[in-house]
């Protein structure tokens, strides 16, 4: 059987509109001058003629004929990037605002911060001038013979007088600390024997609510170490003197002992506890578990915020653990070194201390 296809203007026509050119033309020979040929053979492969296209420019033809599609595709591109753009810069606009906001705010704010630390030690250190003066004389009068009724209004106003300090002292403290603006002692000390003095200054506090203190110093804390002795027995005077005023009944016990970076502290008592839900603010600045107006005990909420910072700024942490109605425990690392150098005398604590009730 044979078939055979006639290659005239019908099949050229069909070839131009599949492969979108023109002018396809037969030719004899090779077809040397066109832009693009193809070689028609017969079956035993001899050259027949080819077909050949001198289009200038093969291809044209289907971009121009796609130009529309193309076009109206481009246009949705460029506007679809357009309003992506708007949108983009919109949104990075809104972002240098907010965030030339935020630093505006951030920087009043530092400022309104540092001049309310400011203001508060410029005026603790006001009032504590005088008030040591007003203390000074009471301890001098003491000394002068007073009849009984004196005695004991004269023991009022040093008692009162050293609350007041006490409070200023905490306040003062507060605010070098928030001003970044509080230093660290650095020098040897004897630990064991500051934790003993500590829990001995409470003896009679505690005694007179019946309660006994329990002081555990283990062997290891001998000897002298590297720290802030003052602030150390700030530290342990804020959570003895708690743990005492929180406690109706029972013990109070101050434990040191090595841990692997340093010392650790303890301070439990037997006291009235603190309920889960109130542990998390224990240590913000003014917080009380009872604030009511009716509250039986004394204080300004200050202690633990200021016992937090400085067992912070001495490179370690505090922590609680409290059952409402059991008791406490307050405990507290801190990476200390020790020291072979001579120990000084352990630091008193400063005139007023904490308050103690
Ligand atoms: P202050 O004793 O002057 O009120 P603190 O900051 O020392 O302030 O303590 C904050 C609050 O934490 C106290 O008012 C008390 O409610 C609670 N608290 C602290 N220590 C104890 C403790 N050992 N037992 C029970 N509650 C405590």
């Amino acid at each position: 059987m044979i078939s055979a296809r006639l290659i005239g203007p019908v099949f050229l026509r069909g070839i131009e509109a599949d492969l979108g050119v023109h002018d396809l033309t037969i030719a004899q020979g090779d077809g040397r001058g066109a832009t693009a040929e193809a070689l028609v053979t017969d079956p035993g492969g001899k050259v027949l003629g080819v077909i050949a296209t001198r289009a200038s420019r093969p291809g044209m033809g289907i971009l121009g004929r796609a130009a529309p599609e193309i076009l109206a595709g481009l246009a949705i591109l460029i506007a679809a990037a357009t309003v992506l753009m708007i949108r983009v810069s919109g949104a990075l606009a809104r972002m240098e605002r907010n965030e030339r906001d935020l630093t505006k705010a951030r920087d009043e704010a530092q400022a309104a911060n540092q001049a309310k630390s400011q203001f508060l030690a410029n005026i603790s250190h006001e009032i504590r001038t005088p008030l040591n003066g007003v203390l000074g004389m009471a301890q001098l009068m003491a000394i002068d013979e007073l009849s009984d009724r004196q005695r004991e209004r004269m023991a009022i106003i040093m008692d009162s007088g050293q609350a007041l300090l006490a409070l200023l002292n905490d306040l003062l403290d507060l605010a070098r600390m928030e001003a970044g603006k509080f230093e660290l002692a650095q020098s040897p000390i004897d630990i064991a024997l500051l934790v003993k003095s500590t829990g001995a200054a409470f003896e009679g506090m505690a005694a007179q609510k019946g309660l006994s203190i329990r002081v555990e110093v283990a062997p290891e804390v001998e000897g002298a170490w590297i720290a802030d002795g003052a602030r150390l027995r700030q530290v342990l005077s804020n959570l003895v003197s708690n743990a005492v005023k929180f406690s109706d009944a029972g013990w109070v016990s101050v434990h040191v002992e090595a841990s692997p970076s340093g010392l650790c502290f303890s301070v439990r008592d037997t006291g009235i506890g603190i309920a889960p839900e109130d542990l998390l603010r224990l240590f913000d600045k003014f917080q009380q578990v009872d604030a009511s107006s009716t509250r039986r005990f004394a204080g300004t909420g200050l202690g633990l915020a200021i016992t937090r910072e400085l067992v912070e700024l001495m490179g370690g942490v505090v922590r609680v653990e409290s059952r409402l109605g059991e008791g406490s425990m307050f405990q507290f690392e801190l990476p200390l070194q020790r020291t072979d150098a001579t120990l000084l005398p352990p630091p008193h604590s400063r005139l007023g201390g904490r308050r103690q009730g």
